[in-house]
């Protein structure tokens, strides 16, 4: 069996055509046409009225949280079973990063918890859907309605996905994407900004482009960024938009197939195939070792790299980022279920090219190592 990368992304459709088409007009900026189709369509897909293309999910990030409001002092809260970029956002902003554990079977921020966090500086929540399955989003609006928070919707995980049958990237203030080379469509670095909301839309528009101002152009009155996405990268993204609900379905399927062809041993914890507000879409699928195997998961992860099978580890804590804990954050703070599945968790091959064939061996050789 050749080796089996942990993800390789399909770019079978029409990318080369649209990619050819930038080549041949000239158009490879990001002002571009595509770029606007993008924007466009992707933000029709998921209910929004705008969306802004930027150069990836995690300035997709760090735009959307200075957008809101978020400034020096300000507390968000979001979960610590995440991937830097959502802390990094926010400390950027001069915010502190509140952090809630992990639920030990769905994965994602532990809801109960998160009333407790909330404090007169606490000016957002930053909702982040983990691995494929949302999170419970309606107890999460309702603290945001009670205490006039704003909500970040981090569904960079999660495309093509719903919750109660309204799609992931609609709820909130504000919410993003990736689209990095393992998400559901990728533009190979991108991610895009979407909202309802005119003066977010228009805030992010500008912090994407240096904040240029219309009438003066090469006078500030704020600082931005250079986040713009090319034409170049917007062609491939048009293109695997028109396959986003064709990849969301063999997500789906290639994690049922994991899941009936590991269902039975009862050493590892699989992902939760459906709640009753979601089905999972298996972004990637996971696994944790129960207590009683005997190795951790970076040994079992070296076992399957030694059998030519491409694993990663779960995400790292917040609270346990060493560049976090230098700046004097999280003194004291302990998530026990995030520890432990940062510790005792790792995903499987999970890219859209994977063949069953690959699923089937990639199952077997799992099997063998836990023997
Ligand atoms: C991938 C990802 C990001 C970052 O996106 P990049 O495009 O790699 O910068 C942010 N949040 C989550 C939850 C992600 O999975």
């Amino acid at each position: 069996m050749n080796p089996i990368p942990v993800n390789e992304p399909r770019l079978d459709g029409n990318e080369k055509k649209y990619l050819i088409e930038c080549i041949d007009t000239g158009w490879i900026s990001s002002e571009g046409p595509f770029v606007k189709q993008l924007e466009q369509e992707f933000a029709a897909r998921v209910g929004r009225k705008y969306g802004i293309a930027v150069s990836n999910g995690s300035a997709a990030l760090e735009a959307a949280v200075i957008a809101v409001g978020i400034t020096t002092g300000d507390e968000v809260i979001l979960p610590t079973f995440t991937i830097i970029s959502c802390a990094a956002a926010i400390v950027r902003a001069g915010g502190i990063p509140v952090v809630v554990d992990a639920d030990p079977i769905t994965w994602n921020m532990d809801i109960s918890q998160i009333e407790a966090k909330i404090t007169p500086r606490t000016k957002a929540i930053m909702v982040v859907h983990i691995y494929g399955l949302p999170t419970n989003l309606d107890p999460i609006l309702n603290l945001a309605n009670k205490y006039g928070l704003s909500i970040i919707e981090d569904a960079a995980e999660v495309h093509g996905q719903t919750y109660k049958n309204l799609p992931c990237g609609s709820f909130g203030d504000i919410s993003t994407f990736s689209f990095y080379p393992n998400k559901h469509i990728t533009t190979g670095e991108g991610g895009i900004i979407v909202t309802d909301d005119p003066q977010l839309a228009e805030r992010c528009q500008s912090l994407r482009n240096l904040c240029f101002q219309p009438h003066q152009r090469f006078v500030h009155e704020e600082l931005g960024w250079n986040l713009r996405m090319s034409n170049l990268q917007a062609a491939v993204g048009v293109a695997q938009l028109e396959r986003l609900d064709e990849f969301a379905a063999r997500k789906r399927a290639m994690g049922k197939l994991y899941t009936e062809l590991l269902a039975d041993i009862p050493s590892i914890q699989l992902p939760l195939a459906q709640t009753d507000y979601a089905d999972n879409i298996y972004w990637v699928y996971g696994i944790v070792l129960e207590d009683e195997v005997p190795l951790d998961a970076k040994v079992a992860m070296n076992r399957l790299a030694e059998a030519k099978i491409g694993t990663r580890p779960f995400f790292w804590c917040m609270h346990e980022q060493p560049v976090l804990l230098k700046m004097g954050l999280f003194a004291g703070v302990s998530c026990p279920v995030a520890e432990r599945l940062a510790r005792r968790g790792f995903y499987l091959p999970s890219g859209l090219a994977l063949t069953d064939q690959q699923i089937r061996h990639v199952a077997t050789m799992l099997r063998g190592i836990l023997k």
